[in-house]
């Protein structure tokens, strides 16, 4: 596609934390163009350049520096639209946006859960994407909304699906060691962080066991969870960006740690088929060093998209345990939404 014909794309909460890294994926995208910037009226009126502290540590894009920011009232022209909103206040603009015809990929918590919205990972269900029509036909939209998953679970369930398809997972137990990023900027006050470990992260344990479920179950016309048992420990600790997860697993069916870690390095599913920008060419890297994932060095792997697994051995409480580490604001947030909407595009479900 020339860059004149780009789908021109509108970034929602486009100041902060997950914002940036949508504002640096989406510069040079061949498919979309950074067209329209959002934020609260605490920056709106103000250029893109002069309303954000810009913390990555890539350029501040000249194109997207030069763009006026909006507020959430403003008549938007972009068909496609991109959430980085608080939570809080995601309910309202989102379902907007959907009601107004526009395609809206949203990284925050509200929907993700919702029965008739999808929970999407390409590599893990697209065909969750059929749900658009469920909802669009429950709420009289022409657009619709789709989520990605927590920045814990998506890395997660990336590991689990070809261990699923392969011998089914009964049961698992994960702890999480998370960087101080995923709390957006400036996120946990530093003096928390410094010399310690914070042992809870509200309601991310609940997140990660309902959307494991989720986006590993079965859709036919309504979501069906997987059946597994789960428990997730999570805490921060003084990373800046990489989640780090320590996975206990019990299979349906036996496996070895040497089978285990051969499907997971073999995966390979839609977006790798169907060759998508942001698609990275190996969605789980299996790597045999013994001290290996580290935040600081498998982070950015395949620019940020893949999981990263190490460590698999016998586990003698479930049977299978390994380590796995991905990117929070990039696989695990905003690079997620837009792998999303690449394969809508390419299934012809976008509304231009
Ligand atoms: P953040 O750094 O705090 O940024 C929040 C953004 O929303 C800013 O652009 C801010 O604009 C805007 N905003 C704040 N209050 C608003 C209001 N009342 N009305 C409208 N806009 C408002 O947060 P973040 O870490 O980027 O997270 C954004 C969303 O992504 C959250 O829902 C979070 O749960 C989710 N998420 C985050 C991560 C991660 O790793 N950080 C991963 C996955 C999902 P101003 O600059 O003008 O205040």
């Amino acid at each position: 596609m020339s860059s004149s014909k780009r789908i021109p794309v509108a970034v929602l909460g486009a100041t902060g934390s997950v914002g940036q890294r949508f504002v640096q994926l989406l510069a040079d995208h061949p498919w979309f163009e950074l067209a329209e910037v959002l934020a609260s009226d605490r920056s709106a009126g103000q250029t893109y350049a002069e309303a954000t502290d810009w913390r990555l540590t890539a350029d501040l894009p000249a194109a997207a520096g030069g763009l006026e920011v909006k507020d959430y009232g403003a008549e938007l022209s972009s068909p496609v639209v991109f959430s980085a909103l608080p939570g809080e206040v995601a309910e309202e603009i989102e379902q907007r946006m959907a009601r107004e015809g526009r395609a809206l990929f949203s990284n925050t918590s509200f929907h993700r859960m919702t029965p008739d919205v999808p929970l999407l990972i390409p590599e893990v269900n697209p065909e969750h994407a059929a749900a658009i029509k469920v909802q669009q036909r429950n709420r009289g939209w022409s657009g619709f909304i789709v989520t990605n998953p927590n920045c814990s679970a998506i890395h997660l369930v990336l590991a689990l699906k070809p261990l699923h398809d392969a011998f089914g997972v009964d049961a698992l137990a994960v702890t999480t060691m998370q960087a101080v990023s995923g709390a957006g900027y400036p996120g946990v006050p530093s003096l928390d962080m410094i010399d310690n470990v914070v042992p809870f992260i509200s309601t991310e344990e609940e997140k990660m066991s309902e959307e494991t479920k989720k986006l590993l179950g079965g859709f036919d016309g309504a979501f069906q969870p997987a059946d597994l048992v789960m428990t997730a420990h999570c805490n921060r600790v003084a990373v800046r960006d990489g989640h780090t997860e320590c996975v206990s697993i019990r299979f349906k069916e036996s496996a070895t740690p040497e089978q285990a870690a051969e499907v997971m390095a073999k995966f390979r599913a839609r977006p790798q088929e169907l060759n998508l920008p942001s698609a990275p060419a190996r969605p789980v890297i299996v790597r045999m060093e013994r001290n290996r994932p580290q935040p600081n060095l498998d982070r950015d792997a395949e620019n940020g998209m893949a999981t990263t697994v190490g460590r698999v051995r016998e586990c003698p409480l479930l049977g299978t345990k390994f380590v796995l580490l991905g990117h929070n604001t990039i696989r695990g947030a905003a690079g997620a939404s837009i792998l999303n909407a690449e394969l809508f595009k390419v299934e012809g479900l976008l509304p231009v």
